[in-house]
């Protein structure tokens, strides 16, 4: 397959262009670089399957050539990076999708969307199946990321309905690996740099929300069976061992072996309190469960940081 992912310098999208190279596939990578680095695949150039554009998909996309299928993962994902850059997520989500689902239509290729568990908001739910409709604020801090996502959802449904689109939509939860950004604001980055430093770890609130951490060798790999199956509507794919924030900064101090204890800041207006995906769907269809322990994926996250940090 010719493969575009969007969003293909970021996260998620450098680690999901590696799998679909190692899976013999040919791939260009799009991004504008806001919160995506060329760092992350500064180790595919020279790859003849491989090509970079540098390119804000919120203005007309212009691809040559055949194209087989979409990936399509561009977008500020932190919250942090979605306060400060609200209406870039606000139009990568609806005008940005728009433009890739044009893509898709005119090559006749198929399109995985990157959805998040952020569509089902602070959630009533639990844990969250995909027949949840979501307890979302709209007009939050976080309603800019919510209801790009919802949007996004939303017409990439009505083009598999209405144009007969082949679509793809992955609700992902929560995701940490190497190749995060160091700075994202995310609990992942966070703590880890924190405790790289010998400082205390920053806990919003009382640390009695929950998070389900998923390491990203194992999301990609559902979000590779997902784009490959016949599922049309939404699937979530996550890790669904939940813990509280608290119990995951103390499993960081002691991974790092971190003195610096842990202290408590005002907790973000609209953050979820519980979030633990149900996986039953995509075990069932996909085959898929997420294989990589915590700790085993903390201990590669933790020697990708210390490196960035020239702690190595
Ligand atoms: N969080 C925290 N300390 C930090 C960063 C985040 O306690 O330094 C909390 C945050 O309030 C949330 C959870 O960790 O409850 C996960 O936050 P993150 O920004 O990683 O993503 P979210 O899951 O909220 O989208």
């Amino acid at each position: 397959m010719r493969v575009l992912v969007t969003g293909g310098a970021g996260f998620l999208g450098s680690h999901l262009c590696d799998r679909l190279l190692a899976e013999g596939h040919t791939v260009v990578a799009m991004d504008n670089l806001v919160t995506g680095n060329t760092d992350n695949i500064a180790h595919l150039a020279g790859n003849p399957h491989f090509s970079f554009v540098k390119h804000d998909i919120t203005n007309y996309i212009y691809l040559a050539g055949d194209l087989d299928a979409i990936l399509h993962f561009a977008s500020p994902a932190s919250p942090v990076d979605y306060l400060e850059l609200p209406i870039q997520t606000l139009k990568v989500g609806s005008l940005g999708t728009h433009n890739a689902l044009g893509v898709a239509k005119a090559k006749k290729a198929r399109l995985l969307l990157a959805s998040t568990s952020e569509v089902y908001g602070d959630p009533l739910v639990h844990p969250q199946t995909e027949e949840y409709w979501g307890n979302v604020n709209p007009i939050g801090p976080r309603g800019v990321y919510d209801e790009a996502k919802r949007f996004a959802e939303a017409i990439t449904m009505a083009y598999q309905r209405y144009h007969g689109v082949e679509t793809r939509i992955v609700r992902i939860f929560n995701t940490y690996g190497p190749r995060m950004r160091l700075n994202d604001g995310r609990v992942v980055p966070n703590f880890i740099k924190q405790a790289l430093n010998g400082e205390a770890l920053t806990v919003y609130g009382e640390g009695n929300q929950t998070r389900s951490f998923c390491y990203v060798s194992d999301l990609v790999d559902g979000i590779y069976r997902l784009l490959l199956s016949d599922e049309s509507l939404p699937t979530n794919i996550g890790n669904p061992s939940e813990m509280t924030i608290l119990q995951f900064a103390q499993r960081i101090n002691a991974l790092t072996g971190n003195h610096g204890g842990i202290i408590y800041k005002p907790l973000p207006k609209d953050d979820p309190q519980q979030r633990q995906p149900d996986i039953t769907k995509a075990r069932r269809i996909l085959g898929w469960e997420p294989k990589v322990e915590l700790d085993a994926g903390l201990e590669e996250t933790i020697a990708y940081f210390s490196g960035r940090l020239g702690k190595a």
